[in-house]
């Protein structure tokens, strides 16, 4: 991790420049965005909002999802990568929540319910105005942190540990920003030229730097 770079400062461009983005995820209320975040674990947001209007026609709340059954759930969800299992997690969870305003708005209780780990609890507290209680680290998070230079390594934990001691509280927000910024612009083929980032990037810095020794 670069040391030189002052991430509280140096990160406010991108937060300022997502603060406003809505998630990738359509969702209506807080009990869709719990049922959308553990259907999108390892499949596409574009997936999942395409699936959701039938899926919550037909279980519009907690407390309906809680009398479904695996056959019920199947017809809406078979397209969804690792539904097996996503079926029994949204059962059980429905079971234990019983009704919408039960969803718990804390990051211990999200991730005690199943199918449910940090980044998704992250996502749920942050979309539901909760305060942070940790950095949502995602797929793209794990590509951008580590080539910015605000955290090294590709294990999610390490990375959201990483950027929680870097930024104060106030900007944890960055995850998301972050994850904003890699679906838009630094893609696997990144579009350096155009980052807002680049001032401050470590992968940038260096392709800089090789090029002008070439
Ligand atoms: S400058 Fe390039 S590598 Fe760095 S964050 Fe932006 S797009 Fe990604």
């Amino acid at each position: 991790m670069s040391d030189k770079i002052t991430w509280p400062d140096a990160i406010q461009p991108l937060l300022e420049k997502y603060k406003d983005t809505p998630h990738p995820l359509n969702y209506g209320n807080l009990y869709q965005l719990v049922v959308m975040v553990i259907l999108s674990a390892q499949d596409s947001d574009r997936n999942i909002n395409n699936l959701a209007p039938k899926l919550f026609e037909a279980f519009p709340d907690m407390e309906s999802l809680s009398r479904a059954t695996p056959e019920s759930l199947y017809p809406f969800i078979s397209g969804v990568r690792n539904f097996g299992n996503k079926t029994r997690w949204l059962i059980e969870l429905a079971n234990k929540i019983k009704e919408d305003d039960k969803i718990p708005a804390t990051l211990d209780d999200l991730t005690a319910l199943p199918g449910i780990g940090r980044k998704s609890a992250n996502v749920i507290l942050r979309e539901s105005g909760a305060p942070a209680e940790g950095v949502v680290v995602d797929l793209h998070v794990v590509r951008v942190a580590p080539r910015l230079g605000i955290a090294t390594g590709s294990d999610p934990k390490k990375i959201e540990k990483q950027i929680m001691e870097v930024l104060p509280q106030k900007d944890w927000d960055a995850g998301m920003a972050m994850s904003f910024l890699g679906r838009e612009i630094c893609r696997p083929k990144p579009k350096c030229e155009i980052c807002l980032m680049n001032f401050v990037c470590a992968y940038y810095r260096e392709m800089v730097i090789k090029g002008n020794n070439n």
